[in-house]
C-alpha cells in the first residue's frame, strides 16, 4: 500500500509502529500507532518544534499583539498540563507525554471513528434524535471541563469531535449502512447490539484554558493577586464554548453552517452581530424546540447566552436523553 509506505520516521518515537495517519493540522500530524510496549493501539499526535533563534523569541515575546503562530513550548505544556487533569468518558485521555529534539509526542487514546466533520459530510446532516445523541455527549464534556475542572476548551468544531466505535444507540430508522463502505464503521453499526452510534471524544486542547471560578470569583487552582478587570475579563469566558455549541448543533441539524460568507471581513460581520437564520428550506421540518435552544446559545451578548447548565435543562435535550449516556 502506497500511502504506508509513506508514513514518516521520527527520531525518538521508535517505541511505536506507526499504522495510518489521522489527521493533520498546522503543527501536528496524528498518527494511528501500535504501542510496542504497552501492546496498545493508540493515537500519537506528533508536533514539530520550531527552531526560531532566541532572539526572534525574545521579540514576539514583548510583542503580545503579534503572538507567534508557532508550537511553543509552553503552549504544547499547557495543552499537557490540562490534559493531564481530565478523565471523562467523553473526552480523549491523554496516555503520555515525551519529545525529541525536534518533536513532541503526544501519546492519545485513539478514537477510531474518525471527526464528526467528516460524518457531516457523509450523512449530509443528522436527524433531531442523532443530533441529540451526539450534542449531549459534547456538553457533558463541556460540563465536566467548565463546572468540575475549571476549563474552556475554546476550540470546539466539528474537527475536534471525534468517535469511538462502540454501539449506544440503535441507527435511525430507515438507515441503510454502505457495505463497501469501511468509513461507515464506528458510527453505525448494524450487527453489533443491533446497531449504534460510537461515543464521542472531544480532542484538541491546543487552545483550551484554565479560567477564574464565576461562582467564587477565585482563580482556579491557585490564589493570586489578580486585577477585578482580569476577573471581569473572564467572567464569560467558558460562553466561547457554548457559542461554539450552538454553531455545532445548528451543523449537524442541517449540515451547513449557522454563520458562512466567502468573504473573511463579511464573515466576520455576521458573526459579530450574530446574524443568522434558520434558512428554508432546510429549519422548515425541524422543531422549534431546538431552534429556541439554538437562539440561546448563537446570542451575542455573552451574559444572556445560556451556560452548560442552562443546555442541559432545556426541554429538547430533555426530550431524549437515553440511559446510557445520563450516567456519563
Ligand atoms: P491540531 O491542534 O493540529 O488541530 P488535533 O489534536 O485537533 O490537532 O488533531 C488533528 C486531527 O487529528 C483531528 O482533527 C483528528 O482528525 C485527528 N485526531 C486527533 N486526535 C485523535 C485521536 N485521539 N484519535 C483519532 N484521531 C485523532
Ligand atoms: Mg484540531
Amino acid at each position: 500500500n502506497q500511502q504506508k509506505n509513506m508514513l514518516p520516521v521520527y527520531p525518538g518515537l521508535e517505541r511505536f509502529t506507526l499504522l495510518e495517519k489521522m489527521g493533520d493540522g498546522a503543527f501536528s500530524n496524528v498518527f494511528k500507532a501500535h504501542d510496542t510496549k504497552t501492546d496498545r493501539i493508540v493515537a500519537v499526535k506528533v508536533v514539530r518544534k520550531f527552531d526560531m533563534n532566541a532572539q526572534q523569541n525574545k521579540h514576539l515575546h514583548r510583542d503580545m499583539k503579534k503572538k507567534p503562530r508557532v508550537t511553543e513550548r509552553a503552549n504544547i505544556l499547557k495543552e499537557v498540563q490540562i490534559m493531564r487533569q481530565l478523565q471523562h468518558p467523553n473526552i480523549v485521555q491523554l496516555h503520555e507525554f515525551f519529545e525529541s529534539d525536534e518533536y513532541y509526542f503526544l501519546v492519545l487514546e485513539l478514537a477510531t471513528g474518525g471527526e464528526l466533520f467528516h460524518r457531516i459530510v457523509k450523512l449530509t446532516y443528522f436527524s433531531e434524535d442523532l443530533a441529540r445523541h451526539v450534542i449531549i455527549q459534547v456538553a457533558h464534556a463541556i460540563r465536566y471541563l467548565h463546572e468540575e475542572k475549571g476549563v474552556v476548551h475554546r476550540d470546539i468544531k466539528p474537527e475536534n469531535i471525534l468517535f469511538e466505535p462502540i454501539p449506544i444507540i440503535p441507527s435511525p430508522p430507515g438507515y441503510k449502512p454502505d457495505e463497501e463502505d469501511k468509513e461507515d464503521e464506528g458510527i453505525f453499526q448494524p450487527g453489533i447490539g443491533g446497531g449504534g452510534i460510537g461515543r464521542v471524544k472531544i480532542a484538541d486542547f491546543g487552545l483550551s484554558k484554565i479560567v477564574w471560578n464565576e461562582q467564587t470569583m477565585t482563580p482556579c487552582g491557585t490564589v493570586g493577586y489578580t486585577a477585578p478587570e482580569i476577573v471581569k475579563d473572564e467572567r464569560y469566558s467558558k460562553s466561547v464554548d457554548m457559542w461554539a455549541l450552538g454553531c455545532v448543533l445548528y451543523t449537524l441539524l442541517v449540515g451547513f453552517p449557522p454563520f458562512y460568507d466567502e468573504s473573511i471581513q463579511a464573515l466576520t460581520e455576521k458573526v459579530a452581530r450574530g446574524q443568522f437564520t434558520f434558512l428554508s428550506p432546510w429549519w422548515d421540518e425541524i422543531s422549534s424546540e431546538v431552534k429556541n435552544l439554538i437562539s440561546h446559545l448563537l446570542c451575542v451578548n455573552p451574559s444572556e447566552r445560556y451556560t452548560i447548565d442552562q443546555f442541559l435543562a432545556h426541554p429538547w435535550i430533555k426530550a431524549g436523553q437515553p440511559e446510557l449516556l445520563k450516567e456519563a
